[in-house]
């Protein structure tokens, strides 16, 4: 037998709790609704993704599609938040690729871009990973995430009011030699071009610097760190730069793989990191997908699956429920969203 076709069952003899809505109704602050993560809602009935959102105890939704361009953030504005304003946010993006022709004044377009989308209807400017891996200046030189030029960009957001969900680097593994002793070499197998191995590409560590400085950088601007601070490997790091920052928040999003496979200190961070966790799925509306979130948070379940799939889809491995109390749920699931985003 192949270890690829070695598929396990668990023996273990311990319960299976069945958390169909949350404690208190959700606010999902990282999801999306087009191809490629979002399910296509695009094209489908309104009145059946908020019936989905319903069903799942969601009350708002907040959608980062728009950061691939203004052509589809104000699609989704018109598809989505013009006919239910309360069930989302839409956010906006910066159009890089835009940065060769502007040369020395991108910057300052980028930011007056910012004022047009915000007065569109954006409710938040989402960067994509590009930014530290990618991106370049009018020059061909790699843009670093703290790149000082662009001051004009990160201050105008935050004098706009516009929460800055923004995902670098993370995970570590991408960055590892592709070999047996990667811990993500499965999910590299089916998605080569998620691989940055450094060199070429910088370091993890140099681009989570460049993170840090940035956050640190610009105290009125907040700052929402995708997928627990992009290091849901290393809650220290996160927990340090949270200590450090107040203008910096984390969500949740597609890591309670990592999360779960840490329960004491995972548990831990939310209880003393309450007031600054947002939670997010980035599983699209799905229904299982958002019990999974619940029954981690909520129960005290052991040795779950942490995807819908039958095989876990970052890790052959299985995870432990945190069992946050009540008022620590409260805050994850829709208070601290609420600050973070101006909803009344
Ligand atoms: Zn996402």
């Amino acid at each position: 037998m192949l270890l690829a076709d070695f598929r396990p069952k668990s023996q273990l003899v311990t319960k299976t709790t069945l958390v169909e809505k949350p404690r208190v109704p959700v606010i999902d602050a990282h999801n999306h609704l087009a191809e490629p993560f979002g399910g296509g809602w695009d094209k489908k009935p309104l009145a059946e993704l908020l019936d989905s959102l319903d069903e799942a105890g969601v009350v708002t939704y907040v959608d980062l599609d728009g950061g691939w361009g203004e052509e589809i953030l104000n699609t989704h504005l018109d598809l989505f938040k013009a006919k239910a304003p309360a069930r989302f946010q839409i956010f906006g993006g910066v159009d890089w690729s835009q940065w060769e022709s502007k040369g020395d004044g991108f910057p300052d377009w980028a930011a007056g871009r910012l004022r047009v989308q915000k007065e569109r209807g954006a409710q938040g400017l989402k960067v994509w990973k590009d930014f530290g891996l990618h991106v370049r200046d009018h020059q061909g030189e790699m843009v670093k995430v703290d790149d000082q030029r662009l001051l004009p960009l990160w201050e105008t957001a935050g004098e706009l009011g516009l929460p800055v969900m923004i995902h670098v680097a993370d995970p570590v593994a991408f960055f590892d030699p592709i070999d047996e002793t990667n811990e993500r070499w499965e999910e590299l197998g089916s998605h080569p071009d998620w691989a940055f191995t450094s060199p070429p590409f910088p370091s993890f560590m140099s681009i989570m610097d460049g993170l840090a400085s940035l956050v640190v950088r610009h105290p009125n601007t907040t700052f929402i760190g995708a997928h627990v601070g992009c290091y849901a490997e290393n809650l220290g790091w996160v927990g340090a730069l949270l200590d450090r920052c107040p203008n910096f928040y984390v969500d949740i999003s597609a890591r309670i793989g990592e999360l779960g496979r840490q329960p004491y200190s995972a548990r831990r961070f939310f209880i003393q990191y309450a007031d600054r966790i947002l939670f997010g799925s980035d599983m699209g509306p799905d229904k299982e997908a958002y019990r999974i979130y619940y029954r981690f948070l909520e129960t005290d379940d052991e040795y779950f699956n942490y995807n819908t799939g039958d095989i876990p889809l970052q890790g052959r491995w299985h995870v432990h429920s945190l069992f946050l109390p009540d008022e620590v749920l409260k805050k994850v699931y829709s208070e601290n969203a609420k600050r973070v985003f101006g909803m009344g």
